[in-house]
């Protein structure tokens, strides 16, 4: 199991036993793999063909991609090459418990039991019951279950039960942060965490492209795509090792900066990442400590031995934040 992969003991200068704690995968052939986890085809509302989706997340230095249709599964395992994978996944249209709309991501590798390429995932009845125990039916099933864009769905955290089905919560959602302004999940999923919810983030474009056609200019400021992003530290560029390392949390969400290591060890938290001008590590309480300079690329600071659990996040001078997952320390 990657999460316990992730507990390494390793010795001090001393030659004593310290433990090293991270929610990045300790393999020294992992590799670090940038994707774009929710998008959208001509086989939903999107503009873009998967093959042109593909293709463009190719150009831009994406290693994977999810095709995530609105209730369609569009089969794109096709389109996987020697380095670029495509995972496999639909966007379900449903209620959460008190009816209010909630889109949620199912991502997968291969295949998932009882749905077919092409296949319209229409509910029997739109309630939050049905759509809650799909999601439930679906992650049994291997299914990685992300409660997408709460902010732009007008949700409240206190509207999600901390009984859920969800392995992570989509804090920033590209589209609708650029083009509506809708897209912060950020302060959700906080509120999540401090309700003892154990939930990763997400990002993703959730790109439409319908201001963007391929035959426009694709690096328009109306483009909805490469700006939302998740960089998973995975055994290999397998669609199974990718969706193995999100179920461990093996991974960080970015609009921009990098997060190159996170970890606790003896007592201290350690984040390296690109250069930043604030580095954040909080928890379950206020602002736990920060580091501001106009070139920071490391921070090193003294837990206070009673944190339950700490994140890091990394914001550089263009204003874009990379967040990483929580250690949970308790
Ligand atoms: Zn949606
Ligand atoms: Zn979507």
């Amino acid at each position: 199991m990657l999460r316990e992969k992730a507990w390494l003991s390793i010795k001090n200068k001393r030659g004593c036993a310290i433990m090293k704690k991270t929610i990045f995968l300790q393999d020294e052939n992992a590799v670090w793999l940038k994707g774009n986890i929710h998008s959208h085809t001509v086989f939903s509302d999107g503009s873009w063909t998967p093959e042109q989706m593909k293709d463009q997340y190719k150009k831009h230095g994406y290693d994977f991609l999810a095709v995530t249709d609105h209730d369609t599964y569009t089969d794109t395992r096709s389109l996987t090459d020697d380095t670029f994978t495509m995972i496999q996944g639909f966007e379900l249209w449903g209620n959460a418990s008190n009816d209010k709309d909630i889109h949620v991501n199912f991502l997968w590798a291969d295949e998932v039991e009882g749905i077919a390429p092409g296949q319209k995932m229409t509910l029997p009845e739109r309630t939050g019951k049905v759509s809650l125990g799909l999601c439930y039916e679906l992650r049994e099933k291997g299914c990685y279950v992300m409660l997408n864009h709460p902010h732009w769905s007008l949700l409240t955290s206190p509207e999600i039960e901390n009984e859920n089905p969800y392995h992570a919560v989509e804090i920033m959602n590209y589209a609708t942060e650029w083009l509506e302004n809708m897209g912060d999940g950020s302060v959700f999923w906080t509120e999540m965490l401090l309700r003892g919810c154990r939930l990763w983030n997400g990002g993703s474009d959730d790109n439409h492209n319908g201001h963007c056609p391929i035959d426009g200019d694709v690096d328009s400021m109306y483009c909805d795509s490469f700006g939302g992003f998740t960089v998973v530290k995975a055994a290999d560029r397998s669609p199974q090792a990718i969706i193995e390392a999100m179920k461990a949390g093996s991974f960080y969400t970015s609009t921009g900066p990098s997060i190159y290591d996170f970890y606790v060890e003896d007592g201290y938290v350690h984040v390296k990442c690109s250069p930043c001008i604030r580095i954040y590590i909080n928890g379950e309480t206020r602002q736990y400590q920060r580091k501001m300079g106009r070139h920071v690329t490391e921070f090193v600071t003294k837990l206070k031995g009673t944190e339950k659990l700490i994140r890091a996040e990394c914001m550089d001078a263009a204003g874009r934040s990379a967040y990483s997952n929580p250690i949970f320390l308790d």
